[in-house]
Parts: structure tokens; C-alpha cells; sequence
């Protein structure tokens, strides 16, 4: 366990990843994303130039058609792509998330005219977020309190979101309102009259900090007909499938938190000397590290199960579910053992632990807590017994 690694301990595995677009993506990581991560996390700073600069390595775009102007990745390929990122800055990685449910809510669902308009602004760097949230709706988005009527051949919406991650930044929002009928999907130019977006009273988080959440103010918000994402009336049915997408990437993310986490500490204790020995030498210390890396691989695999079944099509949920469970409580597991094995150093701010603390303790709410995860789990087993 001596001898200094050529690259992290843990970034060694690309089966069935584009390696030329992966090896792009680290050389960004390692030279653009991973300085700036304190920075973006003290100042809670929205890291517009590094997301415009992934969309020119072909990152916002990456599993659009290339006819939208996207890459033609696979999601295999996006998962470990996004966690490399996550890897580097997790709110950078949270800054694509947002991206992806947007560009994936449109793509899976609008109309053709909104697909042309749209899907090929993504891959030039449009930055956008999802906004399902509302001040009194946060897991159970069934009812919402903004409101969505029809006049004449447009939409007029009525009402407000909040916590909305990137918002201090978005040019583009996807966004959930009340119709008739029931939850329905619209997306929304920030320029549109009657939109407005401020910093609510409780918008920073302690973790995935990207620029404070924001509320944003649908004022009689007029947009056309074809603003309507997918079928009225179905929004809750159209979210879920784009969760089983964002999901599925935040738990990449997750990975990279863990794995960041892990490398540190380990280059950490390597070097540090305990009773005429180097830290890593006690099997104590070693058996930390065997765990996390175990469950670190362990939370990639259910990653790359839940981006084949993205590719696939098949039982979305359910994978997702499990990856995002997994990974965002390894994450926070492999930061606290990381700052456990490196002592007074571990606590201290110059370290990147607490950093990665908060992240991944913040991964286990934000996009899907834990336990609605666990519900989406357990719903897929009563599915299957249902059809026996
Ligand atoms: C970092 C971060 C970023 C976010 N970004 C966005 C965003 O971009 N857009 C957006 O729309 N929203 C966003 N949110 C809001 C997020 O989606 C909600 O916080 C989340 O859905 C949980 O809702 P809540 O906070 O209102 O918790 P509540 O719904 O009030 O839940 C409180 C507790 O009860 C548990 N609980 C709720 N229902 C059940 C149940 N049926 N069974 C068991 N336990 C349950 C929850 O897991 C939680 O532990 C973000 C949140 C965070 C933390």
C-alpha cells in the first residue's frame, strides 16, 4: 500500500463508457471543476462559466440525438461521466441535474414544435430547472397551489414554487401546475412577462450549494398552447419518469462524493505517522477503507444497473430508487469514515471533508428522500405480487 498512484484509487473502471469522452471529461474535472469547489461552496455560487464550458465538451447535451445537437450517449456512459464531476465539485454535478430534467421532460414528452425549439439549446448551454416544489408541497406533489387555466388557444398560470436548485441562474424553467383536469408539465422561457424569481426567506442549503434555491412568482404567466409538456392532467406520472432519470444521475454523483472522500483520505494516511508507522498500516485503519471501498463499488454497479435500464426502458423506478438510496448513504458513510481515519486533520475546513459531509448528507433529501426512495422500492414489490 505504498507507491504514488497514477490516478485516483478509485476512477480505474469504464466498461461500456466512450473512453475518449470520459478521458476529456477528467482532464476537465481535474483542471476546472475540482479547483473551483471550495470556492462554489463558501461563496454558494452558481458555476455558470464551468457549465457553459461543459456544454462546449459535450457534457449538457450528452444523451440527446445527434440530430438535436447532442452527443448520442448512452446513459452508461452519462452515469459515469456525471460522476466524475460529482467526483470533482458535486454542485457542479447538482448544476447539470437540473439541466438534464428539463432537457429529459421535453425530450420523453413535448411536442414536436417544443422538441425543435428547445432540445438543440441545451447542447449550446442553456441553463434551465425543474420546479415541483411549493411552500406547502414537497414529497406529495398530487395537488399543487399553482394554478394552470386555459384562455382561448393559451395557458395562464397562477401561483409559486420554491427551492428551486439553479434558479439563480436558469434561463429555462420545466414546471408543474394545477390544471382542471389535474397536475400538468410546462415549460417556461425566463424572459416570459409575469415570471419573476427571488431568495427565499430559507434558500441556502448547507450542502449542494450552487447559488441559493429560489423561489420563482408565476404573475398571470401567459404561454402557448404547445407549452404544455405531454398530456394535461398527467404531470404526476410524467415527473416520476424523469425522477427515475435525475435520480439515477444524482446517485452518480453520490459515487463521485464517496469516492472523492475515499482518495483523500487515503492519500492522507498513507504519509501520516502513528506509533512508528504510517496510519494506513494499522489493519483498523485498512478494515475503514475495506468497507467503504466495497460499498463504493457496490453503489457503482447499482448505478450502472439503474442507467441499462434507463437505456432499456425497463423498471426504472425501481432501479433508481435503489441507486440514489444507496449511494447518497455510502457517500455520506465514506465522508464521515474519512474524517474519522484522518484525526484532527479530518476536522479541520482546510480539509474537503465537511464540504463533502454536507453534499452527500444533502443528497439524501434533495431529489428524492430516502424514505419516498424506499416507497418507490417497496411499490414495485407489490407490484410484482400483484401480477402473480
Ligand atoms: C438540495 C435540494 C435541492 C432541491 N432542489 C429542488 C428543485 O430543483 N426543484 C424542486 O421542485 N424541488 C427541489 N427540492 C425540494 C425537494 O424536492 C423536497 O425537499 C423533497 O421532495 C422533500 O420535500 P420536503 O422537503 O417538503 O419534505 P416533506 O415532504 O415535508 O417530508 C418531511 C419528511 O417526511 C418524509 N416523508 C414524506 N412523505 C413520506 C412518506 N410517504 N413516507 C415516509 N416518509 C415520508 C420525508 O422523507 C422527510 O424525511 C430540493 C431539495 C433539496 C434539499
Amino acid at each position: 500500500m505504498t507507491g504514488e498512484p497514477s490516478r485516483p484509487f478509485t476512477s480505474n473502471w469504464s466498461d461500456g463508457v466512450d473512453p475518449e469522452f470520459l478521458d476529456v471529461v477528467r482532464t476537465f474535472v481535474e483542471h476546472r471543476v475540482a479547483p473551483a469547489a471550495a470556492r462554489i461552496d463558501e461563496l454558494d455560487l452558481y458555476p455558470r462559466e464551468i457549465i457553459k464550458e461543459l456544454a462546449l465538451i459535450g457534457c449538457n447535451a450528452m444523451t440527446l440525438s445527434h440530430d438535436l445537437g447532442g452527443g448520442g450517449q448512452s446513459y452508461v456512459t452519462a452515469g459515469r461521466v456525471i460522476e466524475e464531476i460529482g467526483y470533482g465539485s458535486a454542485a457542479v454535478g447538482i448544476s447539470l441535474i437540473t439541466i438534464f430534467q428539463a432537457q429529459t421532460m421535453i425530450r420523453l414528452f413535448g411536442r414536436e414544435t417544443l422538441q425543435a425549439r428547445y432540445l438543440p439549446l441545451f447542447g449550446r448551454g442553456l441553463i434551465a430547472s425543474y420546479a415541483l416544489t411549493e411552500a406547502a408541497h414537497g414529497s406529495d406533489i398530487r395537488s399543487l397551489d399553482t394554478k394552470a387555466r386555459r384562455d382561448g388557444d393559451d395557458w395562464v398560470i397562477l401561483g409559486e414554487k420554491s427551492f428551486i436548485t439553479s434558479g439563480s441562474a436558469a434561463e429555462f424553467f420545466v414546471i408543474l401546475a394545477e390544471t382542471e383536469v389535474g397536475v400538468s408539465v410546462f415549460a417556461v422561457p425566463k424572459e416570459t412577462p409575469g415570471l419573476s424569481t427571488y431568495e427565499g426567506p430559507s434558500s441556502a442549503t448547507f450542502g449542494l450549494r450552487n447559488g441559493p434555491h429560489v423561489n420563482v412568482r408565476f404573475d398571470s404567466v401567459r404561454l402557448p398552447a404547445d407549452h404544455l409538456i405531454g398530456t394535461e392532467g398527467k404531470g404526476v406520472r410524467q415527473a416520476a419518469m424523469t425522477l427515475s432519470y435525475s435520480r439515477t444521475l444524482a446517485a452518480a454523483i453520490s459515487v463521485g462524493i464517496a469516492r472523492a472522500a475515499f482518495d483523500h483520505a487515503l492519500n492522507y494516511v498513507r504519509t501520516r505517522k502513528a506509533f512508528g508507522q504510517t496510519v494506513l498500516q494499522f489493519q483498523g485503519i485498512q478494515w475503514y477503507f475495506a468497507d467503504i471501498l466495497t460499498r463504493i463499488d457496490a453503489a457503482r454497479l447499482l448505478v450502472v444497473r439503474a442507467c441499462e435500464a434507463l437505456d432499456r426502458n425497463e423498471e426504472v423506478a425501481r432501479f433508481s430508487s435503489e441507486a440514489k438510496l444507496f449511494a447518497s448513504e455510502t457517500a455520506t458513510a465514506a465522508a464521515s469514515m474519512a474524517i474519522q481515519v484522518c484525526g484532527a486533520y479530518g476536522t479541520t475546513t482546510k480539509a474537503p471533508f465537511e464540504r463533502l459531509f454536507r453534499d452527500a448528507k444533502t443528497y439524501e433529501i434533495g431529489g428524492g428522500s430516502s424514505e419516498v426512495l424506499k416507497n418507490t422500492i417497496a411499490k414495485s414489490i407489490e407490484k410484482y405480487l400483484e401480477n402473480q
